[in-house]
């Protein structure tokens, strides 16, 4: 057996794998591609097959939401093996050119859209933003996400928490122009590795963030969260998503909610902070806490949630099946609700299902908003 393929094995425990089939059974994109992971996991122990492996593309319909390692009775981690054959094709340069781009924009720019870095605050312009100062003292030091940032249609997440806070009186400071992609993306799209992509974001990121006085990392991405809780080892300050801060300010009644909003709410949970973190309730006792409001479930939902497809990499990946997108089926079960907003704590989310609502035609019953939009109608 050749040594590549040994370290393989050790690492993602592949002997350990039962082929039980759980995580197959619970996998949500097996509806609508090809990707088989308890075969994958089988499959990699062979010794000629790993390449070629890794040249199945459906390899990149995986949308990394945990489900398989969160099933697995031997504790696995099927998600890694499918990253590190991700890996082994980025190494050898065999990737979509969209991928490519992306990976290359990060290493460029410090985000994968290919936008300037210089642009990054540019969503600021016209509101009362307060900026951190490296060695001083802030109580939460809040991360925006490089998608947040530059894409339009998601920028009013980070403007409306800037509203929020401001009205909270909350200690605060953006660390504006100089933050870099978080790298959790890109570790999904298999840029890993000793001096790889990912490991010298973490470098750079650490470096940058110890230079705060800060009690508190704020991220505002579930995706950027995941990754500095449990990727980033020497981090001084301790990692919180926003919706933890939020809800700790509405409880402590810092932020009063006064304008009613008449909505049946159903909210989604993120994948990257659900089933991999287990923050289920903050989101759900900050919209409980609008006026008006009425709270339905979905019947999948808390560790059983759907994925959007918005993570792993998605974003950036071609993907060659037309069956209906998960997106859409949730946007259904929303429907089927009666909901008429469906509410988020995540970019990808926002974007995901604003295009699944129109491909449905369901612009007139529902719309898709994250909750610091939510809480900003609320506060008005
Ligand atoms: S992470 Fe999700 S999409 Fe990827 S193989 Fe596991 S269950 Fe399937
Ligand atoms: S759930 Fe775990 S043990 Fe079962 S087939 Fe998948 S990887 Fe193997």
């Amino acid at each position: 057996m050749n040594t590549e393929l040994q370290s393989f094995i050790q690492k993602y425990d592949l002997l350990g794998c039962v082929q039980c089939g759980r995580c197959t059974g619970g996998c949500p994109v097996t509806v609508r591609t090809n990707l088989n992971v308890r075969r994958i996991v089988y499959d990699s122990i062979n010794e000629s097959m790993l390449e070629d492996l890794a040249k199945l593309p459906e390899i990149w319909d995986c949308t990394t939401c945990n489900t398989c390692a969160v099933r697995c009775p031997k504790g696995l981690k099927p998600v890694e093996v499918l990253i590190g054959l991700r890996n082994i094709m980025v190494e050898s340069g065999i990737i979509q050119p969209t991928v490519r781009d992306a990976l290359e924009s990060v290493f460029r720019e410090g985000n994968p859209w290919n936008k300037p870095k210089a642009r990054r605050s540019d969503w600021m312009e016209g509101l009362e933003v307060k900026i951190a100062e490296p060695g001083k003292k802030v109580e939460n030091l809040i991360f925006v996400c490089c998608t947040i940032a530059y894409d339009p249609k998601v920028q009013v997440i980070a403007k409306n928490l800037v509203k929020v806070l401001n009205k909270a009186g909350v200690d605060y400071g953006f660390i504006g122009d100089d933050e870099v992609c978080c790298g959790s993306e890109v570790y999904a799209m298999g840029e890993l590795g000793e001096e790889g992509l990912f490991e010298m974001l973490v470098e750079d990121n650490t470096e940058l963030f110890n230079s705060y006085e800060a009690e508190r990392i704020v991220a505002i991405s579930p995706h950027c969260y995941s990754v500095f809780k449990n990727q980033y080892p020497d981090l001084k300050a301790e990692v919180i998503h926003y919706t933890q801060l939020l809800k700790e300010l509405l409880a402590d009644n810092k932020l009063e909610l006064k304008k009613e909003l008449s909505q049946k709410i159903v909210f989604h949970d993120p994948c990257y902070l659900g089933k991999q973190n287990n923050i289920f309730d903050e989101p759900r006792y900050i919209l409980s806490q609008i006026p008006g409001v009425e709270l339905v479930e979905f019947d999948r939902s808390r560790e059983r949630s759907l994925c959007c497809e918005g993570g792993g990499g998605k974003m950036w990946v071609e993907s060659e099946s037309r069956k209906e997108r998960l997106a859409e089926i949730r946007v259904k079960d929303a429907d089927e609700l009666g909901a008429t907003l469906l509410a988020v704590a995540c970019p990808f989310c926002v974007l995901t299902f604003d295009d699944a609502i129109k491909a449905k035609g369901l612009e007139e019953k529902m719309r898709v908003a994250e909750i610091t939009e939510i809480l900003g109608e609320a506060v008005e």
